[in-house]
C-alpha cells in the first residue's frame, strides 16, 4: 500500500523550528552513473566495495550523529551525487539507518518532506513505487534540457525524449516533482525547454547557469560563458516561467505557491541542519553563533576522520544572512537578524545600504530588507560590495 500522502505543508505554513532544535538533514551520495564535464561536486563512479564500505561508514555516522541530535526532522534532502544511482537493497539500507535515528511515531524521517534527487535514467514506475515506500515525498530530477544537442554538449547520459519521460513518470507517480535545467549553454534555446516542462505540469523548476570551474574538463578545454548571455538568460527564465504561474522565490528556484522546497528554505533562512556522507556540510547549534562542519572527501571519511568545523561568530551570521537571505523572495528581517547577533546592519555597512537601495538594487519594507528583481541580477556583485565596504565593528 502507499505510504500517506505528502501533508499539505506550505513555504508559509510549515512550522518553523524553535531555535536551536535541527529540523533539517541532508544526506549525501556520491556515486554517479557518469561524470559530467562540467560537474565539481564531490562524485565519483561507483563500485561495488566502495559502495559497501560506504554504507557501513554512513550507518555508523547516522547512529552517531542522531546520538547527538535526535530530532525529530521535518525535512530530509538526499543529494549528491546521484542517490537514486544506489540500488533497491542500498536505498533500503540508508533509509533503515534514517529510520534508526530519526523516526517519528508514524516511521517517517522527514516529517514534512523528503527529496531524492533522481537522475532520469535510474528510475522507472516500479523504482518510483518503491521511492514512495521508504518515505520519499519529493524527487528532484535531473533532467537540465529537453534538447538532444544541449544534453550532448552537457555530456549528460539521457537524451530529451528518455529525459522526459522520467519527467512525466513522475509527476504521475503523485510525488512533488523539481526538475533542474541548465541554462546559458551554448546553442540552448531556453524558452524551448522552459516550456517544454511545464507543459507537462511541473511546479518547481530549479534553473541554474552554466558555471564553468577550473578544476573540471569543460574548464580545462577553456570554455567561457559570456556574461551577457547569462544576464539575458536570467531574464527570459523569469519571464516565461512567470507564464505557467510559478514565482521566482529564490535567485534560481521558481515555484507555485506552497511548492516551494522546504528543505532549501530551511538553509536560506540561516536554519540548523545535520549532514551525513561525505563532503557534506552541517550548520550545528554549537557555540554562541552556531558551528559550520564539512566532512572530509571519501577517502579520509570511510576511515572516520572528523568534520572540518568554523565556529562563527555575529559578523559571519551577518555576512551568511545576508548571502542566502538575500537570494530569497523572503529576503532578511534585519530586526530579528539584530536580536540575534547584536549587529544592526545600518550601522555594519551604511553606505553599502544607502547605495544599493538608492540605485535600485534592495528595497526596505519594515525591517525587511530585500534584493529587487534589479537587484536579483546583480547579486553576487552587490554581496561583494557589501563584503568589501563593511565597516569594521567592535566585538
Ligand atoms: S550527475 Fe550531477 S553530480 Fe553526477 S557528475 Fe553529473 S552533474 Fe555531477
Amino acid at each position: 500500500m502507499p505510504p500517506a500522502e505528502h501533508p499539505a505543508a506550505t513555504a508559509a505554513s510549515a512550522p518553523r523550528p524553535t531555535e536551536g532544535r535541527v529540523a533539517a538533514l541532508y544526506l549525501h551520495v556520491p556515486f554517479c552513473p557518469s561524470v559530467c564535464p562540467y560537474c565539481d561536486f564531490h562524485k565519483m563512479l561507483r563500485s561495488e566495495p566502495l559502495v559497501a564500505r560506504y554504507l557501513d561508514r554512513l550507518e555508523a555516522e547516522a547512529a552517531e550523529v542522531a546520538t547527538a541530535y535526535p530530532g525529530p526532522l521535518d525535512t530530509v534532502y538526499l543529494g549528491g551525487g546521484t542517490p537514486s544511482h544506489l540500488r533497491d537493497a542500498e536505498l533500503e539500507r540508508v533509509f533503515a539507518a534514517l529510520r534508526r535515528g530519526w523516526a517519528d511515531a508514524d516511521g517517517r524521517v522527514g516529517r514534512l518532506e523528503t527529496t531524492l534527487e533522481a537522475d532520469p535514467l535510474t528510475f522507472d514506475a516500479r523504482r518510483l513505487e518503491l521511492f514512495r515506500r521508504l518515505g520519499v515525498t519529493r524527487l528532484s530530477i535531473g533532467l537540465q534540457s529537453s534538447q538532444d544537442a544541449v544534453l550532448a554538449y552537457l555530456g549528460r547520459a539521457h537524451d530529451a525524449e528518455a529525459g522526459l519521460e522520467a519527467v512525466r513518470l513522475a509527476l504521475a507517480s503523485g510525488m512533488r516533482v523539481n526538475v533542474d535545467v541548465i541554462m546559458a549553454v551554448p546553442g540552448q534555446r531556453l524558452a524551448d525547454d522552459l516550456r517544454t516542462v511545464l507543459d507537462l505540469g511541473v511546479n518547481h523548476l530549479s534553473v541554474y547557469s552554466l558555471t564553468i570551474e577550473p578544476d573540471t574538463p569543460f574548464g580545462r578545454r577553456g570554455i567561457v560563458i559570456d556574461p551577457d548571455v547569462d544576464a539575458d538568460a536570467f531574464e527570459l527564465a523569469g519571464d516565461v516561467v512567470a507564464e505557467y504561474g510559478l514565482e521566482r522565490y529564490e535567485v534560481s528556484n521558481f515555484a507555485r505557491p506552497g511548492e516551494e522546497s522546504l528543505h532549501n528554505l530551511a538553509y536560506w533562512r540561516g536554519d540548523r541542519y545535520l549532514a551525513l556522507g561525505p563532503g557534506a556540510s552541517a550548520y550545528l547549534p554549537e557555540g554562541a553563533f552556531g558551528t559550520r562542519t564539512k566532512n572530509p572527501p571519501i577517502k579520509t571519511w570511510l576511515l572516520g576522520a572528523p568534520p572540518e568545523r568554523d565556529v562563527l561568530d555575529a559578523d559571519d551570521v551577518v555576512l551568511e544572512r545576508l548571502m542566502t537571505g538575500l537570494r530569497t523572495r523572503e529576503g532578511v528581517d534585519l530586526a530579528r537578524l539584530e536580536a540575534r547577533t547584536g549587529r544592526a546592519l545600518a550601522a555594519v555597512a551604511p553606505a553599502w545600504l544607502r547605495d544599493a537601495t538608492r540605485h535600485g538594487l534592495l528595497v526596505l519594507e519594515g525591517s525587511v530588507l530585500r534584493a529587487t528583481p534589479l537587484g536579483l541580477e546583480r547579486l553576487d556583485a552587490l554581496l561583494r560590495a557589501f563584503v568589501g565596504s563593511r565597516a569594521s565593528t567592535p566585538a
